[in-house]
């Protein structure tokens, strides 16, 4: 979409579809913060996992929404609007609670984690969400002609006297750098390639989280999975432990798988252990998902013959057959995939 994004976008003849696809490149990306923030316990917002790494995964998820979205409303509002950031026009210093207003450019190792600690994240997260749809509103509005408007040493000093970025040697380039771009510059650098740059590195700090998360944790998910064993399990974190990022518990509005939520309530270990197994249309068992009859089958073999060996017989599929998803091997018939894991 970027590559599309960029070329469409320089052209005066495609410029319109150009806007639309950065429109719908920012929505998804977005889109992944949102799962982000839903789905992750407070906690993992000032983990740094990847510490004294070379690139972007080295900062913390905290770090990295407030560094994205803090370039973004500099440079939207001071540079291109000429209005306020929304970062003071909307009050969020305070709601985010953090102790500075600069990038964060000028942060090493331990000063991140301490100031990730400080943030709100479910006010850090409003105001990304502000600025994105305040930056969204600049862009719907730009015509071709703006694209090569150019900014001199007015807006170099209007950028400085703002404070926003750090005088430290790591940050202070930045105020060039952005002035050394016209608008087309901008719109290719912090308003897309930016941001795919450090939501790419805050996937690679949250499946590393989840990772870590499902150490030494029991790998067979409440509805009869084997995190041991699942296409997920590079992002997810277990539906056993805070870091639960699996399909329906990133649909659901709570973040919660409701499996899990309901064996929790039940005070069961699994589905594997309720009586309602067999009938129950819950959270992976509705009838709509074509996995709910391959994970009622596993859920029913965990009843009969235990964890252990139903991790045993996982292995031995997978040694077998080449497969990602149980139901290519146990079909949508889940006494038929029973029959076929007890043959196995
Ligand atoms: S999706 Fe389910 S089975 Fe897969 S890793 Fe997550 S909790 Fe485990
Ligand atoms: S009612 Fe359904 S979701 Fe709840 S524990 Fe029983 S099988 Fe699992």
């Amino acid at each position: 979409m970027n590559r599309e994004m960029q070329a469409l976008i320089a052209k005066e003849s495609t410029f319109q579809e150009g806007v639309e696809k950065l429109l719908a490149l920012r929505g998804s990306l977005f889109e992944q913060i949102t799962q982000i923030v839903t789905t992750f316990p407070e906690e993992a917002f000032c983990q740094m996992p990847f510490a004294g790494a070379d690139g972007y995964h080295s900062k913390t998820l905290a770090y990295s929404i407030w560094h994205i979205f803090r370039i973004e409303d500099i440079v939207a509002h001071e540079m291109i609007a000429g209005d306020q950031q929304v970062l003071f026009s909307q009050g969020f210093q305070d709601a985010v609670q953090s102790s500075r207003i600069t990038t964060g450019n000028e942060l090493i190792g331990i000063e991140i984690v301490d100031f990730s600690r400080q943030l709100n994240v479910k006010e850090l997260y409003r105001y990304a969400r502000e600025v994105r749809q305040s930056t969204d509103q600049i862009l719907k509005h730009l015509e071709y002609a703006d694209l090569k408007r150019k900014f001199g040493d007015e807006m170099i000093e209007k950028l400085r006297n703002t404070h926003c970025i750090s005088e430290a040697e790591s940050a202070g380039w930045l105020i060039e750098y952005w002035c050394g771009k016209d608008v087309l510059g901008l719109i290719r650098m912090p308003f897309s390639r930016h941001w795919i740059m450090h939501i790419e590195a805050m996937r690679r700090i949250k499946n590393r989280l989840c990772k870590l998360a499902r150490k030494g944790v029991d790998p067979v998910a409440y509805c009869g999975l084997s995190c041991n064993h699942c296409f997920l399990a590079a992002w997810c974190g277990s539906c056993r432990t805070a870091y639960n990022t699996c399909s329906f518990a990133t649909v659901s509005p709570d973040g919660k798988c409701p499996n899990a939520v309901c064996c929790q309530e039940k005070g069961i270990e699994g589905c594997y252990a309720c009586d309602l197994l067999e009938v129950c249309e819950k959270g992976f068992y509705v009838p709509s998902n074509d996995r709910a009859n391959a994970a009622k089958a596993q859920a029913l073999y965990i009843r009969k013959h235990g964890r252990q060996a139903f991790l045993k017989v996982h292995d031995r599929l997978h040694e077998k057959y080449d497969f990602a998803r149980t139901q290519e091997i146990l079909g949508q018939d889940y006494q038929e995939g029973l029959r076929i894991l007890e043959e196995n």
